[in-house]
């Protein structure tokens, strides 16, 4: 049984409109800086908003108890913590919850929690679509509109963290969105999680997936210890370049010279995540092609059976199919895992999440996904403009 709970009014008393700065996202370097110069104070006082806004989450200054009064009135005066409106909470009959968030200005985005039984994984959104449109992805037949600002992106770890006692001890960015398009703002963040007065949540555990932006790869790798999952899909240049038009820009001979090259650090290891689409990239000759790309690079291998949306007509392989292709990766040496479909009832499972409210996209989503689908290569050239231009938005 699903449980479809629709909570909350709006939960951010402050509009975007508000001229006070809003602390949310914010780095403790950023708030020991706004601490000296904005509240003219001294430098520790960031750190102790650090503890409030990420450690106890708490966005009611008055509340933050180890501040002088006159302080937390001053506070009051020029600065906000804001808050994403819960639009949805939807919890999967496997105890996966999915969230709808409301942003500031109407938009919409979702993340999934997902408890196991030694984590408690939190997928996440950088952008609001994804300009990338791979063939079997809901986000990507939405469209793209925008990236997710720092406050956004933290934001979703902030107000997941209040539907669960556990602390979340894993984060993926594997919802809406490209993140390598979204750079900074998820390299800033993801720093964020990681200071042990806030969530304290390891580098080890968390990773970024990307569907293979070499250029971007390259900087992931000088700037973050964070892993790196890489969405492979095809085992030729022509069956992928079928299934994700990104492989015209960054051909897969490329991005697994790319991978071979990236700079692991100890310890670490890529994972190769492989949509099996039935009749499409899972016979016995892809499992060999794929053992063989892999050849001499760290990684595992995550095998993710198609999850069915209303956008496009792919199926998932059967079940013996994909052990097969499974155990010939296990014969060639690669650790390699079929991932579950968790909250498959709730439409949070890999593929699924669209940022719609409705069970199925409307006519105007639909739309645009064949205006979208027209724009054929045209988008492909433009990813990396689209990605230019938002990269600014770090507010
Ligand atoms: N944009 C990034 C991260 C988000 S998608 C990327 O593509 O890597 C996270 C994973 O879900 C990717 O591997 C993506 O290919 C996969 N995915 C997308 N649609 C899917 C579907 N319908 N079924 C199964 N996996 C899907
Ligand atoms: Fe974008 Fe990833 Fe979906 Fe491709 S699979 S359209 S890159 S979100």
């Amino acid at each position: 049984m699903t449980d479809v709970v629709q909570i909350r009014k709006p939960t951010d008393p402050n509009p975007s409109s508000d001229p006070r700065t809003d602390l949310l996202g914010m780095s403790l370097a950023d708030l020991e800086a706004f601490s000296v110069d904005v509240l003219q104070d001294k430098k520790f006082r960031g750190k102790q908003l650090f503890k409030w806004i990420y450690g106890k989450r708490i966005t009611d200054f008055a509340l933050m108890t180890d501040m002088s009064k006159s302080l937390r009135i001053k506070l009051q005066e020029v600065a906000r913590i804001s808050r994403m409106d819960e639009r949805v909470v939807q919890r999967s009959s496997d105890g996966t919850i999915k969230f709808l968030w409301g942003l500031a200005d109407d938009l919409q985005v979702e993340s999934v929690l997902i408890p196991e039984s030694k984590r408690l994984t939190l997928c996440i959104s950088s952008q609001v679509g994804c300009p990338v449109a791979c063939d079997f992805c809901v986000t990507g037949k939405g469209g793209f509109t925008r990236n997710l600002t720092k406050a956004e992106i933290i934001g979703q770890i902030v107000q997941a963290q209040e539907h669960s006692e556990r602390p979340i001890s894993n984060v993926v960015l594997m919802g809406m969105g490209e993140p390598l398009l979204n750079l900074d703002n998820v390299l800033d963040t993801m720093e964020t999680a990681q200071v042990p007065d806030g969530f304290g949540i390891s580098h080890r555990k968390i990773t970024i997936s990307t569907v293979g932006l070499i250029p971007q790869m390259e900087e992931l790798g000088k700037r973050s210890r964070i892993n790196l999952a890489v969405s492979l899909h095809g085992t030729t240049e022509e069956q992928r370049t079928q299934i994700m038009p990104i492989n015209r820009k960054y051909s897969l001979a490329e991005l697994v010279a790319a991978m071979r090259a990236y700079p692991l650090k100890h310890k670490k290891w890529i994972t190769i995540e492989y949509i099996m689409l039935r009749g499409v990239n899972d016979t016995i000759d892809d499992a060999y092609r794929l053992a063989k790309l892999l050849h001499g690079i760290r990684s595992k291998v995550n095998l993710i059976p198609y999850n069915k949306n209303p956008f496009t007509d792919y199926e998932r392989p059967d079940d013996r199919d994909i052990l097969r292709f499974q155990e010939i990766l296990i014969g060639r040496g690669f650790h390699t895992i079929v991932r579950l479909n968790r909250g498959n009832d709730i439409d949070a499972a890999c593929g699924q999440l669209g940022g719609y409210e409705q069970e199925r996209p409307n006519k105007r989503v639909r739309q645009r996904a064949a205006a979208f689908a027209d724009a054929g290569e045209d988008v492909v050239e433009d990813v990396a403009d689209a990605a230019a231009d938002d990269l600014g938005t770090d507010d």
